[in-house]
């Protein structure tokens, strides 16, 4: 049999991008469009023939809606499908079709120049009224403008959205992740997209293989063609031959058992072979994934990201809502922790605002945004706080860069905790507050920081980001996205080293706790806890059990002294070799 490497390299039709999601897949292909539509501003010189059209793409794009909603209905919950209902209505919205035919029959300009200019008046209108809601539904009228325009251009439009395939698209947002994760999608590949962002990290938490940064996908697949996801190496094989094809298969077979063998391991603790305990905890996107969290083994959660319930609501939950979601979580994990996040809104996660930042990464996000939407943060913590009551959450701030955003944010919890107390509501009193390190300023001053916290928690995601200043979602910088650069090992070593001074708990819940060839040099670096998405736990168990404490944190000191990421890199797969150990990117 062929090996990997022969199978690949003879390939004519193969593509390259980030290994985003693990897994392999073969399936067919669903070509995600999103078209940017050229409007025609010429006159028109048959009127009657231009209301007739107008008519016609507006009864087409009714029917097209009417099929939507109703796939809508069935795939997903009421409260996404009720966008679908909300955009039939403005269809019949008889003021908005009067404006645009009396407008065509005065100003005689082509309909589709009018519909763009009409709707996009009423979306301007709604995002004046400066609530986030209204902003939300404007960008649900954004899909009507388009559709009504590509029927007056009588565009092709790809209805079906099939279950058990691989979406192919230019980029996704997690909220379309989301939604097609609901259509049993298998694979997902882009052209854009850093391995870092959040459609990746969605991806990964569903278990659902993903190749990202392909740059030209879109171009080279086409609807409908079988492909390959090869979600450990990043590869595609367009419209595979037969060997091909036998080749993934038995790889994909092998990948089953070898799943199977990882499950034997859920109840046996993540301990080194001389003895060192490493606390696996499971990151939680997506409210659906508490049934994988308990089948890895994970030993509590060491990240809810909050913001998710944001991009599956559409808006934010209240006080009620937020606190029967909390307490759920907590009671369903007890005697485990549940670690929540603070709403971490801005970068590229949901929009709340209505302006466009000129660098949001940058700009009003996390802690930042949370301490200027004073009531936001307290229906967050009072919520958080009245699910506190069996005593095992947590509560974590994220992008924290200053001592005073700690300060005020405790302040807040204080107040938070005297309104309760004064309406006879219970509460842990003694509850955990801890901060994520991911901006360099909190690094570096991390043992400041460490004294007024009970936790810190490494977000090697946008540590990385912003040490390095790397856009973490763009693929034309992905090579200098390193997560082994002297500079990333030497910070982890300093907050490490700085946090055991004032005994101050740490682990990394960045996406470098999940990536096998780090485990070893995390371990040596003296990280006793890594959280990270639970279908990765295992994997990061096997090796553990494999290491030495003793050999790590030589190979730590080893790599603390290099240059380049290369010799680090070089160095760790020296490591795994010399010790025997596989990782299940070598394995598959
Ligand atoms: C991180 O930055 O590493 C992190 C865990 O937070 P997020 O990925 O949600 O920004
Ligand atoms: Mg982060």
């Amino acid at each position: 049999m062929k090996t990997f490497k022969q199978i690949f390299s003879e390939a004519q039709n193969k593509i390259s991008g980030l290994a985003a999601a693990p897994g392999i897949v073969i399936a067919e292909v669903y070509l995600f469009t999103k078209e940017t539509l050229e409007v025609n501003d010429g006159t028109v010189i048959n009127v009657e023939e231009a209301i007739q059209n107008f008519e016609e793409a507006l009864k087409k794009s009714k029917k097209e809606l009417t099929k939507i909603f109703s796939i809508a209905k069935e795939k997903m919950e009421d409260e996404r499908a009720v966008i679908f209902e909300a955009q039939m209505m403005i269809l019949d919205d008889p003021v908005l079709i009067e404006n645009i035919i009396s407008r065509i029959k005065k100003e005689k300009r082509q309909p589709e120049f009018i519909v763009n200019d009409e709707i996009s008046r009423y979306q301007e209108l709604m995002k004046s009224a400066n609530e986030p809601y209204m902003t939300e539904r404007a960008h649900d009228i954004e899909d009507i403008k388009n559709r009504i325009i590509r029927n007056l251009q009588k565009k092709r439009w790809i209805s079906k959205i099939k279950n058990d395939v691989i979406v192919v698209s230019d980029s996704l947002t997690p909220a379309d992740t989301i939604l097609f994760s609901r259509c049993n999608v298998r694979g997902f590949i882009t052209d854009h997209g850093g391995l870092t962002s959040h459609a990746a990290i969605i991806s990964r938490s569903l278990n659902i293989p993903a190749v990202v940064g392909t740059h030209n996908a879109t171009q080279l697949i086409k609807d409908g063609d079988t492909v390959i996801v090869d979600g450990f190496h990043g590869y595609i094989i367009i419209n595979p031959d037969e060997e091909q094809l036998n080749f993934f298969r038995t790889k994909a077979e092998r990948l089953a058992e070898l799943q199977r063998g990882l499950e034997e391991l859920k109840d046996k603790p993540a301990v080194t072979n001389d003895g060192k305990k490493i606390r696996l905890m499971a990151n939680v996107d997506v409210t659906g994934e508490i049934d994988v969290v308990f089948s890895s083994g994970a030993e509590g959660i060491g990240l809810y990201r909050t913001e998710q319930i944001l991009e599956e609501l559409n808006e934010f939950p209240t006080e009620e809502e937020q606190v029967n979601i909390y307490s759920n979580l907590a009671t369903r994990i007890y005697p485990e922790v549940l670690t929540i996040r603070a709403f971490d809104i801005g970068g590229d996660k949901f929009k709340f605002l209505d302006f466009r930042e000129g660098n949001p990464f940058l700009g009003l996000r996390g802690i930042r945004l949370l301490l200027e939407n004073p009531y936001l943060f307290k229906t967050q913590i009072r919520a958080v706080l009245r699910s506190s009551v069996n005593k095992n959450i947590q509560f974590m701030l994220p992008m924290i860069s200053t001592l005073y955003e700690i300060k005020k944010a405790k302040a807040i919890i204080e107040d938070c905790k005297s309104e309760l107390r004064k309406e006879k509501k219970k509460f842990d009193k003694d509850i955990k507050i801890g901060i994520m390190i991911e901006v360099p300023a909190a690094a570096i001053k991390v043992n400041d920081f460490a004294k007024e916290v009970d936790f810190l928690s490494i977000g090697t995601n946008d540590l990385i980001q912003y040490l390095m200043a790397v856009d973490r979602g763009n693929d034309l910088v992905s090579d200098l996205y390193q997560e082994f650069h002297p500079a990333v090992i030497y910070t982890l070593h300093h907050i490490v080293k700085e946090a055991a001074k004032t005994k101050t708990p740490v682990s990394i819940c960045g996406e470098m706790a999940a990536d096998t060839l780090a485990i070893p040099l995390l371990v040596g670096l003296g990280m006793n806890a890594l959280s990270m998405s639970p279908v990765t736990i295992p994997y990061a168990k096997r090796i553990i059990r494999k290491l030495s404490f003793h050999k790590s944190h030589e190979l730590a000191q080893h790599c603390l002294s290099f240059t380049s990421e290369k010799e680090v890199i070089a160095e760790i797969e020296k490591f795994f070799k010399d010790n025997l150990i596989t990782r299940t990117r070598n394995i598959i």
